[in-house]
């Protein structure tokens, strides 16, 4: 396959070619058909297989077709994965003029990130703890209609302990959304957060 044979649109197709993404990688090879479809995804994938991009690109798709305010929440378990899913968003989404917020924990405060998020960015990159701490305590700030919820490297979320904080942004979104997860390996904790969180998934595994 190519990225022209699945139907991806032109601003897509632009930015891979700035990107020299000249063909999709396994696991996007796999993993594009059914996403582009609507389906929930479980991917068993490490980093290094071309993974960003595999759920980066069919949100971004969607957020084409139906632009709207808020759209899509990535849960990573670092600062440093959160920074690097922002940037590849970024890379895909420029000529969308695609508005991503990396809101993580550490030095950055909580003032500038909440006038971050006034701004209704359409994709936020989060670590757990930090986006939780903002739907607590951000006036005006909530996750009522996210369409796209991705949880990157859910066994790495887990080992963290995000279990509890990731029940918790569950139960403040929509249950009628699409999810992806993916996990470099298939853990009981990660099957147990694949049951409570995706609908009729389709696995893929490289
Ligand atoms: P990831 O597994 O998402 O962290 O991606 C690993 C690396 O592969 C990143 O540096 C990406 O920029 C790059 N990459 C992702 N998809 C492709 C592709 N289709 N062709 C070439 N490089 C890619």
């Amino acid at each position: 396959t190519s990225f022209e044979d699945l139907k991806l649109i032109d601003p897509l197709l632009d930015a891979l070619k700035q990107l020299n993404f000249t063909k999709p990688t396994e696991i996007q090879a796999a993993a594009l058909p059914p996403a582009l479809e609507g389906r929930d995804i479980i991917g068993v994938a490490s980093t290094g297989s071309g993974k960003t991009a595999a759920f980066a690109l069919p949100i971004l798709q969607k957020l084409w077709e139906e632009p709207k305010g808020l759209f899509a929440v990535v849960l990573a378990p670092t600062r440093e994965l959160a920074y690097q899913i922002s940037q590849h968003f970024e890379g895909l989404g420029a000529a969308m003029g695609v508005r991503c917020a990396t809101i993580v924990g550490g030095m950055d405060d909580r003032m500038t990130q909440a006038v971050t998020l006034a701004k209704k960015p359409h994709i936020i990159v989060a670590t757990p703890g930090r986006l939780n701490d903002h739907l607590e305590n951000t006036k005006g700030f909530n996750l009522r209609n996210l369409k796209f919820l991705v949880m990157d490297e859910a066994d790495r979320l887990l080992d963290l302990d995000f279990g509890p904080i990731i029940d918790k942004i569950l139960k403040v979104i929509p249950k009628e959304r699409t999810t992806y997860l993916f996990s470099a390996t298939m853990t009981t904790k990660v099957a147990k957060l694949q049951r409570a969180s995706l609908s009729n998934p389709v696995r893929v595994e490289v």
